[in-house]
C-alpha cells in the first residue's frame, strides 16, 4: 500500500486486497482499537461533576448498545434467547462496581475512563484467579463492557457498528467473523481493514453480505479519521480518500455497467446449469447465517451445499440447544425444497472463536483443536447438533457433512456418535432419518492421499479449497503477508482435486468444491476439466458461476487439465484458465 500521508484535502487513493465486489461511497467510521492506551489527567476538583456525568451518560449509553445488539442477534439467528448479553447488562447495573468507580474519583481526582478502567481490571484479576468457570466466563463480559464504556467515554465508533444510525464505511485494525456476523447491511456500505485476506471468514462474510470490502490496508486507520469522505472500491481494492466529482462520475459509470451485467444474470436465473455439451454441474449455494437462506432460491441455486453451522454458536454466551438448531435447520430443509441442504457439522476453532463454547487457547488455532477435532472430543456438543439435523432430515432431504476430517479413523469415530445419537432419538421415541447420507469435507492434504479409502464410507466428498490450500500450501489463510503465496493453481492442489475426483469416481460417489475456488469464474473451466460435479458458492456469485458453466464445453475443459497437468508454472496455468473465460464469456470475468 502506498506510503502514510498527512494531506487531508484532495484525492488521495490506497491500495489494499479487493476481498468483496462493490462500490460504496459515504462517510468514513474509524473503529476505536481495544488496546489503545488510556491516558491519565488529573482533574480540578470542580471538574467532579462533570465526570461523574460523563461516567453516568457511558452506562447509560453502553446499555443501550447492549440492548439493542441482543435484539438485533436474537432476530438475525431466530432466537428468542434472552439471556443473550444478559450477563453484560448486569455489569452495566453493578452498584459495587460502579461505587467503587465513584469513589476512587473522588480520591484520586483523575479522569473517569482511567479510573474505571483502573476498577474494572482489577475486578477481572480478582474473579480470574477464583478457580471457578462460571466466575471466568463473567471475566469476559466484565472486559467486553468495559471496552464498550470506555470507548463511549471516548467518544469513540464502537467495535460492533450496531449503535450508529447513519450510513457509513467501517474502518478497523481487524474485524472477526463474530464481528462481521453483527454488521448492519443497511448501515454498513462496506469496511476496510488493516489486516485480513480473501479466503478469511471474515472476507467471507462480507462476500455472503454482499458488503464491499478491502483488506490489508497497514496504517489506514492512522491515515483517515471518522466523518471523511470515502469511496471504496472492492472490484480493485481501491480506498479513494476525498474522491473528486470527475472519479465519482466514473464509478457511477462502472456500477450501472455491472448493473447491467446483473440485469442479464438475472435471466438466467431459472435455466439448468449445464455446459454447452450438456454436462450437469449441480450449483448450489453457501449459507453463513440463516437469514441467508431466503438467498438460496432467489440466487437460481438447486439448494445448499454448505451450511455453515458455526454461526449459529457465535456472539452468544450459551451453544444453542437441540431445540433452536433443530429449528433453523428444519427451516432450511423446508425452503429448499425440491432440493436438498448439506449441514456441515460445527466447524468452530481457526479464526471462529465464541465463548458459548469454551475453547482453549492454542498457538496455533488453525492446527489446532478445530472442527471435526472440537466435535470429538466434546461428544456432548456434537451429538446436541446430530441429534437436531436427524430430525430435521424427516422434512426434507438433508444431509451431514463433517469439517476438517484428516482419515478414515475421524470419520469412523465420527460415525460412531452419530449412531448413538440415532439411538438416543430412538429411546427418546422421537421422529428421525435413519439412514440420514454423510459425506466429508475434504480440506486436509492427508485426506486426499487416503480419498480412496474414505470415498468407500463416505457417501459424497466436497472439497474445502480454502483450507485445502492453506494446510497444502503452508499458507495462513488469514495473513495479508503472505496472500501472495495463496495459490488455488498451484500444479498441487489441482493434482490433488484429480486425485480426490478420481478416487470418489472408482468408488462410485460423487465430489463437489465449496471453497472459495468455485465462486471465481476465471477458474471454473479448470474445476470442469477436473471433473468436479458440484460447485458451491455464496448466492450472490451463483448466478455468475451458472453463466460460467453455461458457455463453457467440458470437452474443451478436459483437454485444458490435460494441458495444465503437466506444467509447473502455475501463473501459466491460471493465464490459460482465464483466457478460456475471457473468451467463453468476458461480461462477467473483470
Ligand atoms: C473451505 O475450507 O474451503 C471451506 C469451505 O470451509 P471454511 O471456509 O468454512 O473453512
Ligand atoms: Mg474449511
Amino acid at each position: 500500500m502506498e506510503p502514510p500521508t498527512t494531506q487531508k484535502s484532495g484525492e488521495q487513493r490506497f491500495t489494499g486486497i479487493p476481498v468483496a465486489p462493490g462500490i460504496a461511497h459515504g462517510a468514513v467510521m474509524v473503529q476505536w482499537e481495544e488496546d489503545e492506551e488510556i491516558a491519565h489527567r488529573k482533574i480540578e476538583p470542580q471538574e467532579l461533576p462533570e465526570e461523574i456525568a460523563r461516567f453516568e451518560s457511558a452506562l447509560i449509553a453502553t446499555r443501550a448498545e447492549l440492548l439493542e445488539i441482543q435484539q438485533r442477534i436474537a432476530s438475525a439467528i431466530g432466537s428468542n434467547d434472552a439471556s443473550i448479553f444478559d450477563a453484560h447488562l448486569l455489569v452495566v447495573e453493578d452498584r459495587t462496581l460502579i461505587d467503587e468507580v465513584l469513589r476512587n474519583l473522588e480520591r484520586e481526582r483523575c479522569n473517569v475512563e482511567y479510573i474505571f478502567h483502573q476498577v474494572a481490571e482489577k475486578y477481572c484479576r480478582t474473579l480470574s484467579e477464583i478457580d471457578d468457570p462460571y466466575l471466568r466466563e463473567r471475566v469476559v463480559d466484565i472486559e467486553d463492557v468495559t471496552r464498550r464504556v470506555i470507548r463511549h467515554l471516548l467518544g469513540k465508533a464502537p467495535r460492533n457498528p450496531a449503535a450508529h444510525d447513519r450510513p457509513h464505511i467501517i474502518l478497523a485494525h481487524n474485524l472477526t467473523p463474530s464481528d462481521t456476523a453483527q454488521l448492519n447491511r443497511e448501515l454498513v456500505l462496506g469496511f476496510a481493514t488493516e489486516i485480513g485476506s480473501k479466503t478469511s471468514h471474515t472476507a467471507i462474510m462480507a462476500r455472503s453480505l454482499e458488503i464491499p470490502a478491502v483488506v490489508g490496508l497497514h496504517g489506514i486507520c492512522q491515515m483517515l479519521t471518522s466523518g471523511d469522505d470515502l469511496l471504496l472500491d472492492g472490484y480493485s481494492g481501491t480506498l479513494i480518500l476525498n474522491p473528486s466529482p470527475e472519479t465519482l462520475a466514473e464509478y457511477g459509470r462502472i456500477e450501472s455497467q455491472k448493473e447491467q451485467v446483473s440485469e442479464k444474470l438475472e435471466l438466467i436465473r431459472e435455466t439448468a446449469s449445464t455446459t454447452l455439451d450438456g454436462r450437469h454441474i449441480v450449483l448450489s449455494a453457501n449459507v453463513d447465517l440463516p437469514d441467508e437462506i431466503g438467498d438460496v432460491a432467489e440466487s437460481g441455486a438447486e439448494g445448499i451445499g454448505l451450511y455453515r453451522t458455526e454461526f449459529l454458536y457465535l456472539n452468544r454466551v450459551a451453544p444453542p440447544d437441540e431445540e433452536e438448531q433443530f429449528e433453523h435447520y428444519r427451516l432450511a430443509a423446508e425452503k429448499a425444497r425440491p432440493h436438498g441442504v448439506i449441514i456441515r457439522t460445527l466447524d468452530i476453532g481457526g479464526d471462529k472463536t465464541t465463548q458459548s463454547l469454551h475453547l482453549p487457547e492454542e498457538q496455533n488455532p488453525f492446527l489446532g483443536c478445530r472442527a471435526i477435532r472440537f466435535c470429538l472430543q466434546n461428544p456432548e456438543i456434537f451429538k446436541t447438533q446430530l441429534r437436531a439435523i436427524l430430525r430435521a432430515a424427516t422434512f426434507g432431504d438433508v444431509r451431514i457433512m463433517y469439517p476438517m476430517i484428516s482419515g478414515l479413523e475421524e470419520l469412523r469415530q465420527a460415525n460412531a456418535i452419530l449412531e448413538e445419537s440415532k439411538a438416543e432419538l430412538a429411546a427418546r421415541g422421537v421422529p428421525f432419518h435413519p439412514y440420514i447420507e454423510v459425506g466429508i469435507m475434504i480440506e486436509v492434504p492427508s485426506a486426499v492421499l487416503a480419498a480412496d479409502h474414505l470415498a468407500r464410507e463416505a457417501r459424497f466428498f466436497s472439497i474445502g479449497t480454502n483450507d485445502l490450500i492453506q494446510y497444502s500450501i503452508a499458507v495462513d489463510r488469514v495473513n495479508d503477508y503472505i496472500a501472495h503465496l495463496y495459490n488455488p493453481t498451484h500444479p498441487a492442489i489441482l493434482r490433488m482435486i484429480k486425485m480426490v475426483v478420481d478416487a470418489a469416481r472408482a468408488n462410485g460417489i460423487w465430489t463437489g468444491v465449496c471453497g472459495e475456488m468455485a465462486a471465481d469464474v476465471l477458474l471454473t473451466p479448470l474445476l470442469i476439466g477436473l471433473g468436479v460435479d458440484e460447485l458451491s458458492a455464496t448466492s450472490a456469485v451463483v448466478p455468475r458461476v451458472k453463466k460460467a458453466v453455461q458457455s463453457l464445453d467440458a470437452s474443451r475443459c478436459e483437454a485444458l487439465v490435460q494441458q495444465v497437468l503437466g506444467m509447473h508454472d502455475s501463473a501459466a496455468i491460471a493465464d490459460l484458465s482465464t483466457s478460456m473465460a475471457r473468451e467463453c464469456y468476458a461480461e462477467i470475468t473483470d
